[in-house]
């Protein structure tokens, strides 16, 4: 028999209006770091977010998490807490400036970083001598945070919020869009995102100040001196002018992309809830734009069973993100750990949600994982 054609966890999905933003980018010659698609991309995620948002567009998510440490100035030794249920990107750039991670487990409303346990974790730091500079809270696979009582606990010590929005473009809280909440938010336009520039990302702030700053430091900080005079370090981390142009065609089709997600994650909820297989419910006030539809077996021995099942239709699917603090890398980290984020990972998949997914694809997926039951 014919292997099955592949089904892909999540990927790209063109508008079809990406090329011509890309076609003008090569006729009037702006194939650089910068041009007329790098502002237009801006205005339009700034527009999109709302609440005064400056927006800078960078080479990656990854390099806006670091200029985002570096503005709030983290520094050697200094300590930052870290959402332990994510992807290491949200925590590889504090060790890129030689900090500590201090990784904090999760709650189970939102699998993401539990408000409780934060606060405990930062009476004991500051108990040892070590005030925080900085938290990097994370909108997992879409769901917000618990953003008012993360918020509420960091502003109570004082300590600012890099809000990791990478994975949340289009999710709400409260009516207000993901990555304007926090001192800093980030965006990624990775592949396998809800909109994609093939690689970038962004750095989101509330003040023209932040921006340009950002952009001083992301195009190798070069001081305002016809010489190449330089007081900071800095670093190349603009985004290209001719991915801008795909981001631009790409947010156009932003709410597109957020619904057919929402859709196909109903489409899982209704063929496969049952005791066996839980999803994660929006509490009220919270609005996903379920970046990956994920499920939640009843051991990991039941996760494994379907996984391989899926794997051997050609059908691709993952794990839950594996917690930080398990992470060989992190081995040496601070760890402030109830349980759950170990349990989500044990027990938790990740299914196909490509917004390009055919229902017939979809249906794929459902069978074999019903099969697995009978
Ligand atoms: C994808 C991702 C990043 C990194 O973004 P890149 O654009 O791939 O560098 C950071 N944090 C989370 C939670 C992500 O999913």
């Amino acid at each position: 028999m014919a292997t099955k054609s592949k089904i892909w966890l999540s990927s790209p999905h063109m508008s079809g209006k990406e090329q011509a933003f890309v076609k003008e980018a090569f006729d009037t010659n702006w194939v650089a770091p910068l041009g007329p698609n790098v502002d237009g991309f801006e205005k339009g995620l700034e527009t999109y977010l709302g609440e005064g948002s400056h927006v800078a567009a960078l080479s990656a998510g990854t390099a806006a998490i670091h200029l985002a440490l570096v503005l709030l100035g983290v520094g050697r030794d200094d300590e930052v807490i870290c959402q332990s249920k994510t992807f290491s990107a949200s925590a590889n750039p504090i060790v890129y400036l030689g900090a500590k991670p201090v990784f904090i487990d999760s709650e189970r409303e939102t699998w993401n970083m539990c408000p409780d346990t934060l606060e405990d974790a930062i009476k004991d730091r500051i108990s040892k001598g070590k005030h925080p500079k900085a938290i990097i809270a994370v909108h997992l696979y879409g769901m917000p945070y618990k953003v008012d009582a993360i918020h509420d606990i960091a502003s109570n010590y004082d300590i600012p919020v890099i809000e990791d929005s990478a994975e949340s473009l289009g999710s709400r809280y409260k009516g207000r869009k993901c990555g304007t909440f926090g001192e800093i938010g980030i965006l990624s336009f990775n592949g396998n995102k809800i909109i994609t520039t093939s690689g970038g990302g962004a750095l989101v702030s509330k003040s023209k100040a932040v921006k340009e700053k950002t952009v001083f430091l992301a195009t190798q900080a070069r001081d305002d001196s016809p010489a190449y005079l330089h007081s900071h370090i800095g670093y190349n981390y603009r985004m290209s002018n001719i991915l801008a142009g795909i981001g631009r065609g790409q947010l156009e089709v932003l709410e597109d992309r957020v619904s057919k997600r929402r859709s196909i994650f109903q489409k899982y909820k209704q063929e496969l809830e049952s005791e066996s297989i839980r999803f994660l419910e929006e509490e009220e006030g919270f609005y996903s734009n379920r970046w990956l539809s994920c499920i939640l077996t009843e051991s990991r021995e039941m996760r494994e069973g379907i996984r391989l099942l899926l794997e051997s239709e050609n059908i691709e699917c993952r794990p839950l993100w594996k917690p930080m603090h398990q992470q060989p890398i992190f081995a040496d980290a601070p760890r402030y750990i109830n349980g759950v984020s170990d349990e989500l990972f044990e027990k938790g998949l990740c299914l196909p949600s490509g917004s390009n997914l055919t229902d017939h694809d979809l249906d794929r997926v459902v069978k074999t994982l019903k099969s697995y039951f009978n």
